[in-house]
């Protein structure tokens, strides 16, 4: 039996179609895009086609806002870094408790060693910004906010058109890591109005190693890698033009799927899913905005139990999926975005995130439903935990329980 892949918030699979795009690139379209032969202008070519089909899919206006990096963390570093440089007299940060380790521990390193002052802005129990601190935190020193277009482990979706006003009003830029978000749901640059955002391959049946920085047209900008003039002198380095080509084909692709309404069919796959679970097992509730948040990803805290054993019990049945995020695996800390939501500490531990695609299926489904309520009652065994439900009701938590 095949096994089950509910990890597509770690990683997804290459879609055979973005495969097939890609290998002439390794052999036969071989050139140097900065080479003035043919070989170097056939992949320069395919380079420009690239960059117009991920332009497309999060609705830029113009292809050359977009840069290619390695991935949603040198995206992300780039556009923190760029706005520190080019904001004179502005050394402050604006970020949030739950994002990722590319936004958390870059901005960690700048206060201790660079002297910047980050105000890291918590969320409510369903990991929804609080937007007065936010507001509060913004003033005439902000060089830039950056808050996640949806968050990696509860797929909790945030207001960045507003987001992106607010920073505005205070001088400040915004950039938004939509590493999640992008393949996922619609996304709209120009509609958000935001400088930056971060968007990496992988996560949408693209190749890894190999992302995007969306900078808009008259925003000033600071590059990180420096050398060559590829990437207009924004990215030093020879492209990874297999990559690159991987990356536009995979966009292309999950335009598509967005427009026929595939972002519906994961959603019915996923709540089918949620409503099956708690239907079968007690005190457990769904994690984040259950009303607004990606269609494909469902947190679910199963408490008094722990999450690492469930996740090696799923294994042994064949089945993937994730303790929070895919940084955190093997650590036995609870997810420090479940912690932002105030979710008791044992049962943090007892968070599993379920992440679906379009590859997934119902059989998929059928074969999880069937293991999961005895995998979570012998890792309640093994536990020894004491219940918590009681304790997150006081804290208005699992509210939202379906
Ligand atoms: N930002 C978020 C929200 C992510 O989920 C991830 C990957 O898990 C990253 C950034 C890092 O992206 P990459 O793996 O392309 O460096």
């Amino acid at each position: 039996m095949h096994p089950v892949y509910l990890d597509n918030n770690a990683t997804t699979r290459l879609d055979p179609a973005v495969l097939a795009e890609m290998l002439p690139f390794f052999t036969q379209h071989f050139g140097n895009a900065s080479s003035i032969h043919g070989f170097g202008k056939e992949v320069g070519a395919a380079i420009h086609r690239a960059r117009d089909q991920v332009r497309a899919l999060i609705g830029a206006a113009q292809s050359h806002e977009i840069v290619f990096t390695s991935g949603g963390t040198e995206s992300d570093n780039t556009a923190l870094l760029s706005a520190l440089e080019i904001q004179t007299g502005r050394n402050e940060i604006v970020t949030s408790a739950v994002e990722h380790p590319a936004i958390l521990a870059l901005v960690q390193h700048l206060q201790r060693h660079r002297g910047v002052t980050v105000h890291v802005i918590g969320v409510d129990g369903k990991g929804r910004l609080d937007i007065d601190a936010y507001r509060a935190a913004l003033g005439p020193k902000t060089a830039i906010a950056s808050i996640m277009w949806a968050n990696n482990e509860t797929g909790t979706i945030f207001p960045v058109a507003e987001l992106a006003r607010l920073a505005h009003e205070a001088g400040a830029l915004f950039h938004t890591d939509a590493v999640q978000a992008v393949g996922r749901i619609p996304i709209d640059v120009k509609a958000a109005d935001v400088d930056m955002l971060s968007l990496s391959s992988h996560k949408f049946h693209g190749p890894k190693g190999i992302g995007a920085l969306y900078i808009k047209k008259g925003v000033a900008f600071h590059q990180l890698v420096r050398g060559g003039k590829q990437e207009r002198g924004r990215r030093a380095g020879t492209e990874n033009a297999p990559g690159i080509v991987g990356l536009g084909k995979a966009a292309e692709l999950a335009l598509k799927r967005l427009q026929g309404g595939g972002c519906e069919r994961v959603r019915q796959i996923r709540d089918a899913f949620e409503i099956a679970t708690l239907g079968r097992i007690d005190d457990a509730f769904v994690a984040g905005d259950i009303e607004n948040r990606l269609p494909n990803t469902s947190n679910i805290v199963f408490d008094r139990a722990e999450g690492e054993v469930i996740l090696l019990e799923l294994d042994k049945a064949g089945i993937a999926a994730s303790s929070g995020s895919a940084c955190a695996a093997g650590s036995t800390e609870p997810s420090h975005v479940l912690r932002a939501m105030k979710v008791p500490y044992a049962a943090a531990l007892g968070a599993i995130r379920f992440s679906f695609a379009h590859t997934s299926t119902d059989e998929d489904l059928g074969r999880v439903l069937a293991k999961l309520p005895a995998i979570v009652e012998k890792a309640r065994e093994a536990s020894g935990f004491a219940a918590t439900m009681g304790e997150m009701a006081q804290a208005g938590l699992g509210a939202g329980v379906r």
